[in-house]
């Protein structure tokens, strides 16, 4: 039997539709899930008091159930529509497809996150022929309401009926140069009344219907297209590049119109409480004198700085100060609005938190502190890893530049330097990217049907529109270089040129375009890592305080290592001893190297099976020969390595520094081609037929489960005893010569059975025993470790046993993942992107590590590991120790640092930081729970005293 309070639950209607209006709305800015953003805000700026214009959301669930439901509404929607455009009408004083003073509404998508311009909006809906004669007779301006209505025919049609747009600007056009006017603001009314005419007939053409005189007719169309405009191929499009994820779909606001094109005391504009490029703390923006919205948004004409709407309206202007202020203090962050000015009073039409750049990110979040409208914490959490690596992103060399006049300037819309090849498709820039070229993508004006290829686009350039263009916003978001508005570029889509005061540019043509100042350069300019602000160390100070990880860094080099520290590493995690045998002076030494190796090996093969004693003289003999050689060559090589050491511990002055010997198989560094291979045979002595063989004996179907890591170690020892003497005598000689500390830290990589690393471990210590005796200093003169990386599988479920003869382990999740998941890191890239579509792995699991598979290996690599040595050091070296997420992990599985390239060790930073800040919150959060589930009693007893 039900209850009366199920019976009662159950007759409860479902509400669809939340009113705002009155100062009084029925939603907040925390119903975003909701009531989606736009929404949500709308009734938060009216509880606020603002001049919102009243208005109703629809809920973003609405949208999945008319998707669910074969486009139909569910059941009471309807009669809740009803029931709020009559609350509209009360707070606005207006009816609805009233003749006289006509109630005219918009009717826009908003979904819970930001998806700017990419879904649909419709204007003045409520319009037909009768209405507009009393929106002219109210506004005494019948010209204001021709152009609506023309407006509103274009945009229903557009938009909800899929009449083509050029079909009405064709129409638009004819009228215009009928009349030889050039601006569609000097059509007079018999003019505006024409193309109101053609339209329709362009209407009726296209949808074979007449266009609906019914205002409600027109409303409910306008909705159901705003929903369908949720799953159009750009939006699904934008949500996949973006990430968008586990949205319902989108909320529809239905808001009563005001109208900033009204004649010159009317405007509208889009603003910023700070400015979104930099951070600086003021009013940024532009608006347009009698203008509708849209024209703002579609940057078809250049608006003007928000800065003169003091001089145009000095009310306005004071009442946006005022308005700014508020929407700070209550959202205690950057808003983006746009308002509009209808006969001088001022209405906010949207709020929502402001795309910024990394620069203004962080300016912003430290100003946000000292004001006191944040906190440290906060401000941490705030600052996104994108927003850091923005702030490192290239810029132009200083010299250079002084050195280049730029051709033209545009608008700073989102800094950064590019330098590619010019595209004016973006279908082009798409296949061009995808072929490995770096292009800029040129085009009037973008629009959303364009994001797939201004993602794939090193820069982006328009001619036309502002700072708040559609190229300028979707690009701020995503850090790309991007400069609009440059009006001295003349596009021609058709030759595929563009010219720019009088120089002609084709496609494929090099430029170089500067987000920083709006700068456009022929050919390439030299770029520069950006430099560091003052906030953004302070931001990292803050950090550093509260993580609990360190972080290091993959570096090879002095100048790496020195980039690195720069960035705040505190060590190396990571050198590669590899890529030092690549450098020119080293390589064709260290390819004799392994030819005689090689050949050392083949006669020690043929020695040991040899019968007759001459045979073993004979090869004993040539034995000797080629390993005196490959002695030779070890020789030559231990200088060169030495001073590369000594390079490196000198930058790191007293940091702990890993170093792996060598772990590529041999053959990568052999050449390949003929020619190559004939000039080596000169250098060596060998023939050419000989060196070719050679390179065939070491070739190696599956290279990656080849001849590498530990096993060139095991069985061509002698290189790594010169690596290990090198690393000792650089150690030794540093700590003399500089008197500074010197912490190696050697790393035998590829490990899978404990037995390689005892036997690599007892040999190492032996060569740095007799280093120490050579170089006579005591034992322990130089405090170093012999470690591992724990990168195969079997190393990470047997890592008990490999623990007892490692002082260190390092995850090399780089290797873990392709032996772990079976995806070979060369040929994964040819379907995991497949892959992620199908929701297989939520993100490529050689960036960010798959922390349900990968990770359990490393869990249990690190819990066997410290059963055996409680204080076992552990790190990460593989490319996730730079990926906000992995690193978060590594902070929770208890590791000591992670360790990334130079430019990511400040996102690592900021990310162990926020690691921290995340689990301590969650921690207080079940301290809460915890205490609410005990609490009955505790609360009697309160209520008892
Ligand atoms: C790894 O495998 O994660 C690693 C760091 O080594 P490499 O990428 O050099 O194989
Ligand atoms: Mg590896």
């Amino acid at each position: 039997m039900p209850t009366k309070k199920t019976v009662k639950r159950k007759k409860q209607k479902t509400k669809f539709v939340y009113f705002f209006g009155n100062k009084k709305a029925e939603g907040n800015a925390g119903m975003k899930d909701i009531l989606g953003g736009k929404g949500a805000n709308l009734a938060e700026m009216t509880n606020l008091g603002l001049p919102v214009p009243p208005g109703f959301t629809i809920s973003a669930e609405v949208c999945k159930l008319f998707f669910q439901s074969k486009k139909q509404w569910p059941k009471g929607l309807e009669k809740q529509i009803k029931e709020n455009l009559k609350k509209i009408e009360k707070a606005s004083g207006k009816k609805f497809g009233n003749l006289s003073n006509p109630l005219l509404l918009s009717v826009r998508s908003g979904a819970a996150v930001s998806m700017p311009g990419m879904m649909d909006t419709v204007l003045n809906i409520g319009l037909n022929e009768k209405s507009l004669a009393g929106l002219a007779k109210e506004t005494e301006n019948p010209r204001f309401a021709w152009d609506s209505y023309r407006r509103f025919i274009q945009m229903f049609g557009d938009v909800v009926m899929g009449v083509p747009h050029f079909a009405f600007e064709e129409q638009l056009k004819k009228v215009k140069s009928k009349y030889q006017k050039k601006e569609d603001i000097e059509l007079n009314t018999d003019e505006l009344k024409e193309v109101v005419r053609n339209y329709k007939k362009i209407y009726r053409k296209f949808t074979k219907e007449k266009f609906p005189d019914d205002p409600q007719e027109q409303l409910y169309k306008a909705i159901n297209a705003v929903f369908e405009s949720w799953n159009t191929p750009r939006a699904v499009k934008y949500r996949e590049i973006n990430e968008i994820k586990g949205l319902v779909g989108t909320g529809v606001n239905v808001q009563t119109m005001v109208f900033g094109n009204m004649g010159n005391d009317s405007g509208t504009g889009v603003c910023f409480t700070r400015d979104p490029a930099t951070g600086e703390d003021k009013l940024h923006g532009e608006f347009l004198i009698n203008a509708q919205g849209e024209d703002v948004v579609a940057g078809i004409r250049t608006p003007v700085n928000i800065d003169q709407l003091k001089n145009i309206m000095p009310k306005s202007y004071r009442e946006l100060l005022d308005i700014r202020k508020k929407l700070e203090d209550n959202y205690k962050d950057m808003q983006d609005l746009e308002f509009t000015i209808e006969k001088k009073i001022m209405y906010i039409l949207q709020t929502r938190t402001g795309k910024r750049t990394g620069p203004a990110a962080v300016k912003i979040a430290v100003d946000m502190v000292k004001q006191r409208l944040i906190g440290k914490n906060e401000a941490l959490n705030r600052i996104t890893a994108s927003n850091i690596d923005q702030l490192l992103h290239p810029r132009f060399q200083e010299k250079a530049i002084k050195q280049s006049n730029p051709l033209t300037q545009g608008l700073p819309a989102s800094p950064g330097a590019a330098v590619g090849q010019i595209v004016f498709k973006a279908e082009d820039a798409e296949k061009w990217a995808d072929d490995g070229k770096s292009v800029i993508l040129c085009r009037i004006e973008t629009s959303p049907e364009d994001v797939a290829g201004m993602h794939k686009a090193v820069g982006i350039l328009t001619s036309v529109g502002g700072m708040t263009s559609h190229a300028a916003v979707v690009a701020r978001g995503w850090g790309k270089c991007c400069v609009v508005g440059a009006g001295d570029v003349k596009m021609n889509y058709d030759k595929k040129t563009m010219e720019i005061n009088g120089k002609t540019f084709s496609e494929g043509d090099v430029i170089s375009i500067d987000g920083g100042t709006g700068n456009i350069y022929e050919g390439e300019i030299p770029t520069e890592s950006s430099l560091i602000s003052s906030d953004f160390k302070t931001v990292m100070k803050w950090a550093d305080k509260i993580r609990k990880i360190k972080v290091r860094t993959n570096a090879d080099s002095p100048q790496d290592t020195e980039k690195a520290v720069e960035m705040g590493a505190e060590g190396i995690g990571l050198c590669r001893t590899e890529h030092m045998f690549f450098a020119e002076d080293r390589l064709s030494t260290f390819r004799r190297l392994i030819l005689f190796a090689y050949k050392a090996k083949q006669i020690q093969g043929m020695l040991s099976k040899a019968v007759k004693n001459v045979n073993k003289i004979e090869y004993q003999k040539e034995y000797d020969k080629v390993y005196e050689q490959y002695t030779k060559a070890l020789k030559d090589l231990l200088p060169l390595q030495r001073k590369d050491f000594e390079g490196i511990f000198k930058v790191l002055k007293g940091k702990p520094a890993t170093i792996r010997l060598l772990d590529p198989p041999l053959h990568e560094f052999l050449p390949k081609s003929e020619k190559d291979q004939k000039s080596l045979a000169k250098e060596t002595g060998f023939s050419y037929e000989q060196i070719k063989q050679i390179v065939d004996d070491l070739h190696e179907q599956n290279p990656m489960l080849g001849h590498r890591g530990c096993r060139l170690g095991l069985t061509y020892p002698e290189i790594s005893d010169t690596q290990i003497k090198a690393i000792m005598e650089a150690a030794i000689n540093v700590k003399k010569k500089n008197r500074m500390k010197v912490l190696p830290e050697i790393m035998i990589p590829l490990v899978g059975n404990w037995r390689e690393l005892k036997i690599a471990r007892e040999r190492a210590e032996q060569v740095i025993e007799e280093v120490f005796k050579t170089k006579k200093v005591k034992k322990n003169y130089i405090n170093y470790q012999i470690g591992t990386m724990i990168e195969i599988p079997r190393a990470a479920v047997t890592a008990d046993q490999i623990s007892e003869y490692a002082d260190f382990f390092s995850f090399g999740t780089n290797d873990l993942t392709q032996m772990g998941a079976g995806f070979s890191r060369d040929d994964a890239g040819k379907f995991l992107d497949e892959y992620l579509k199908l929701g297989i792995y939520d993100k490529d699991p050689f960036q960010s590590l798959d922390q349900e598979g990968i990770g359990k290996l490393v869990q249990m690599g690190i819990e066997l590991g410290r059963s055996k040595k409680k204080n076992l050091k552990i790190g990460i070296c593989g490319e996730h120790g730079g990926d906000p997420e992995s690193v978060e992990f590594c902070y929770k599985v208890g590791m000591n640092y992670v360790s990334c390239s130079p430019l990511r060790v400040p996102i690592a930073r900021l990310a162990a930081a926020k690691a921290v800040l995340k689990s301590s919150s969650k921690k207080k959060q079940q301290k809460v729970t915890k205490k609410s589930s005990k609490s009955p009693g505790k609360v009697r007893k309160t209520k008892k005293k």
